[in-house]
């Protein structure tokens, strides 16, 4: 990390100098009012908490920070999302990786019994450089909000206050009114927003103050949910397991973090149509009893119930993610949007329900940005339901379809023909599915933040749309290996990562040297026009090179100004712009697909989306590109 720009500071570097408003009591107008500490609400609050000039407060009905249970599992790519935050490594080592799965089905010799028939390695060699981890939910927040209390915001939530009402006025900077009520007094007061999100989980007001609703199905299907610490023979309680049994229905083992706390996810009765799993009542102790005749001929003693909990499958969506009606796109500009479970909700197996969330949020934090910092019109914001919704409608189809399975009975046949779910279709679905769970799969379509496939030949391996798979590199220098995706961080810029092309970057026919120049010095240049007068270079666009001269060939007093740019109030010069293949590494340019000769120019948004790839003189077009949703200083 990069510290001491504006002189030197004793203590931790991670914590930000206080500026702007900080943190105390909530004040009737703000720039941002979020709804919900969950891990929607979090990610969002803990990106805008970095900019002082934007007033954001988040609110919560519960007295205090979530303390056990619900979700845990931390797809890859939330993982890489975290580390733009600045605590992968801490989740890292305080996770349980998931790095095999096991198959377990009836045995062919006596089907009252399990026996295992599969083990495959969870996330696929090369698919991210971030393992699929388990956590709580609730440290997945705690460290959430030790992002927002470091930050220069010192943003904290304000507990105990539960939002009842929620009106958009026509008029006005701030026209979002919202009604809040203290939980402990019931004193209800307003505050005023110029944005409202809605993170407020499933029965969200604030999607239902908009008069959007939750549409689809429920699958009839009771699951009991239980977090563990038990003694058992059963011999893979420390890999993710997926267990079927001939009559007592499915289970799934999640070893948690710790070494010895087990989440089981556990099938349990049918559901009537329309009926709801409360009016089962259900205990702890039959969902116990159901995981050990699942589990059987294995022993299951459990000595401490952490938390339990039990749902039905459903898989529901709601058709837009803010307050504009279809029809009223062209007229008007979202005030309000709801994120996460406030606008998809499906089954908890598949591990999705709080990565989404963070997503989505992710997906709107810098939209909200560059609008209130005045680099955008209001209309990028439109983009951020039309983007999520589709991702969400995918994952309730891919959901639907898992969940159906793992509710199934495996087939009886040895050969997997026959009623019910062949254990090694579920097995072959998992695999499949891969990309999916680990939230990699996302793709934007091309629209206004998305490019078109025109030049994707240039970098195959940086997909359009996709986002931005890390490479290993080493910085130029002082020869640090490194992941080039660690550079991004959670602060609302953009990335240009600009693969040189052949030519040394020191000549004038360098391609490379020529697109620094566009972007140093043209007044057309997205740097020239969209950075503020008084800021830093970068502090918009984020140019970094890889270079295809190795870092003992060239010094980074060698470089174009634009790639060891000076900044902050000493001038002092930025050294970590400029990367080159690490010897130890297969070459980035290899390993991504990007032509060698030619080079090529990878466009990245700040939540860590490939939006273009173009090559590196395609200077009108990066230009026209920024055009398309940014506003001149
Ligand atoms: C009881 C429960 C158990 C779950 N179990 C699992 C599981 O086992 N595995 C799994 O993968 N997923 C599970 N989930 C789902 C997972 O937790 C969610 O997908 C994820 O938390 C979604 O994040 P979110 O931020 O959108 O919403 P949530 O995490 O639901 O957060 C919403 C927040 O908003 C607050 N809130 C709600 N209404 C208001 C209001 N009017 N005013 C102020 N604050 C409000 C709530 O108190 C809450 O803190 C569970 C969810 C719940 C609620």
């Amino acid at each position: 990390m990069q510290s001491y720009l504006n002189g030197f500071r004793p203590g931790d570097p991670r914590v930000s100098r206080a500026e702007g408003e900080v943190e105390g009591e909530l004040p009737d107008e703000v720039d941002v009012l979020i709804v919900g500490t969950g891990p929607a609400g979090l990610v969002l609050a803990a990106q805008l908490a970095a900019f002082p000039g934007i007033r954001t407060r988040i609110v919560e009905r519960r007295e205090g920070a979530l303390q056990m249970g619900q979700a845990d599992g931390i797809a890859c790519r939330s993982v890489e999302m975290f580390d733009a935050f600045g605590f992968s490594e801490k989740l890292l080592r305080e996770a349980y990786w998931v790095n095999e799965t096991v198959f377990w089905r009836p045995d062919p010799a006596d089907r009252t019994h399990i026996v295992r028939s599969g083990r495959i390695q969870d996330v696929e060699d090369g698919l991210s450089e971030f393992p699929h981890l388990i956590l709580n939910q609730a440290r997945v927040q705690d460290f959430l909000l030790e992002t927002m209390r470091d930050a220069p915001t010192r943003l904290e939530p304000d507990y105990g206050l539960e939002m009842i009402g929620l009106d958009v006025g026509a008029e006005g900077s701030h026209p979002v009114t919202v009604t809040l009520r203290e939980v402990a007094t019931d004193a209800e007061r307003t505050v005023s927003a110029r944005y409202v999100v809605g993170c407020d989980g499933a029965r969200s007001i604030v999607r239902e103050s908009i008069g959007r609703v939750l549409e689809g199905d429920a699958m009839n299907q009771a699951w009991g949910v239980m977090d563990v610490l038990a003694v058992t023979d059963y011999p893979d309680i420390r890999f993710k397991s997926v267990i079927q049994s001939a009559d007592e229905g499915n289970m799934i083992i999640i070893p948690r973090e710790g070494g010895y706390l087990v989440r089981l996810y556990i099938e349990m009765d049918e559901l009537d149509p329309g009926e709801r799993v409360a009016g089962r009542a259900i205990t702890a102790d039959d969902v116990i009893a159901a995981a050990r005749r699942i589990l059987h001929p294995h022993t299951l003693d459990v000595q401490e119930i952490v938390w339990w909990s039990v749902y039905e499958i459903g898989q529901r969506l709601t058709d837009k993610f803010d307050d504009v009606p279809f029809d009223e796109v062209d007229v008007r500009t979202p005030r309000v949007f709801v994120a996460g479970d406030a606008c998809h909700t499906h089954s908890p197996k598949a591990g999705q329900g709080m990565n989404v969330s963070m997503q989505d949020a992710f997906n709107l934090g810098w939209k909200l940005v560059a609008v209130l910092e005045g680099r955008s019109a209001r209309s990028l914001l439109h983009t951020y339901s039309a983007e999520r919704q589709s991702v969400a409608q995918r994952l309730i189809d891919f959901d639907r379809e898992w969940a159906t399975m793992m509710s199934a009975k495996p087939s009886d046949a040895a050969d997997g023909t026959g009623p019910g779910v062949d254990p090694a279709a579920l097995q072959n679905h998992f695999q499949q599915q891969g990309r999916y769970t680990a939230g990699v799969a996302t793709r934007y379509a091309p629209a206004l933040l998305t490019g078109a496939g025109t030049w994707q030949h240039r970098a195959d391996g940086f997909a359009i749309g996709e986002r931005f798979h890390s490479v290993p590199v080493l910085r130029l220098a002082d020869a640090k290996p490194m992941h080039l995706g660690h550079v991004a961080q959670a602060d609302g810029r953009w990335r240009l990562y600009a693969f040189a092309d052949a030519e040394d970057v020191r000549s004038s026919d360098s391609k490379l040297r020529g697109l620094c120049t566009f972007l140093a010095e043209s007044p057309d240049s997205p740097v020239a026009r969209f950075t503020p007068e008084d800021a830093d270079v970068d502090a918009v666009f984020d140019v970094r090179a890889v270079l295809q001269t190795p870092h003992t060939g060239i010094a980074p007093t060698d470089l174009p100004e634009l790639l060891a740019p000076r900044k902050g109030r000493y001038g002092l010069v930025d050294y970590e712009k400029a990367f080159t293949a690490d010897p130890r590494q297969d070459s980035p340019f290899a390993a991504r697909g990007v032509e060698a000769t030619g080079g090529a120019l990878v466009v990245v948004r700040p939540d860590q989306y490939v939006a273009h790839v173009l090559p590196l003189d395609a200077h009108a077009e990066l230009a026209a590109f920024f055009a398309g949703f940014m506003l001149d200083r």
